[in-house]
């Protein structure tokens, strides 16, 4: 998975009096690309002295986070920067680059970017907001409300009967393969409810025997990915609710080994390939 980044080491402790130095790393956005350097699937980021000597303000240069000791920053500046040899890429890249310490870069700080941008103004007073000073949060000068970077719980469910994993697939043009079922939670409601909640209303089934199984940060929509595989619970046949879920179907072992090519940075792929190759099994999960 995207944050699987052994023998490299994430470290996102902020350090406000952190400035950049010459060969720091720095990634900058304009919307949904960044700019990067890709060679084969080989990525890579201007030095902060490379992006410096493009962006007119030293003040757009923010601290985001180190990656085994190399240090990297936002540039958050309006104008796209145009450094020689880089290029402005969509976000998607990520998934499709390496080494994957830097594609994992990208994704954090695409979601760390989106934050600054959307927290500007206080929602309580509507004073302009300034960076705390101490902790990552944005702080409201006239009000003190502090702001802290936001993350949005979601569940990934693998719902297994009968030696068959649940897929489903999306009712929006082109929605490509099948998934597992996934959805945010909503206030007051535990993952474990919120397990429950999407698979009934996206198939219509009820679970049980719920087993967590891993989480991812998922930069893409702000999110915290929490994995759970369960049972069914009762009648095994989905109903897909038609809007947001066109067809949900049981998948076997044999029957993913024909069509499905995992990825390797997604949770919903990590869950659906350990199924398909038999590390995750109903005796495996519940001991049946
Ligand atoms: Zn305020």
């Amino acid at each position: 998975m995207i944050h699987e980044i052994y023998p490299k080491v994430f470290f996102n402790q902020y350090d406000p009096s952190k400035r950049p130095a010459a060969e720091d790393r720095v990634i900058a956005f304009a919307g949904r690309e960044f700019l990067c350097r890709i060679e084969g699937d080989q990525i890579s980021y201007p030095s902060y002295s490379e992006a410096r000597a493009a962006a007119p303000d030293d003040a757009a240069f923010i601290y985001a986070f180190d990656i085994s000791g190399e240090d990297y920053y936002l540039c958050r500046t309006p104008e796209r920067l145009s450094i020689e040899g880089f290029e402005y890429s969509d976000i998607s890249t990520y998934g499709k680059v390496f080494p994957m310490d830097r594609a994992y870069a990208a994704i954090i700080a695409f979601h760390l970017n989106n934050w600054y941008s959307s927290e500007r103004y206080c929602g309580r007073c509507g004073s302009e907001l300034v960076p705390d000073g101490k902790e990552r949060a944005m702080r409201c000068p006239k009000c003190g409300n502090l702001i802290y970077p936001r993350i949005n719980p979601c569940v990934i469910v693998g719902v297994i009967n009968d030696g068959k994993i649940l897929c489903t697939q999306y009712n929006r043009p082109n929605a490509g393969r099948f998934a597992l079922i996934a959805g945010f939670a909503e206030i007051g409601e535990s993952l474990e409810e919120c397990v429950k909640r999407e698979v009934m209303e996206e198939v219509g089934l009820k679970v049980k025997d719920l087993r967590f199984y891993k989480s991812e940060p998922w930069g893409m929509s702000s999110s915290l990915l929490s994995g759970f595989y369960c049972r069914v619970d009762g009648d095994p046949e989905p109903h897909p609710d038609g809007v947001e879920i066109a067809a949900g179907r049981w998948f076997s072992r044999e029957d993913l080994l024909e069509i499905y090519t995992p990825s390797h940075v997604a949770l919903t792929s990590d869950m659906i390939t350990k199924f398909m190759r038999g590390e995750v099994t109903e005796e495996s999960l519940f001991g049946k």
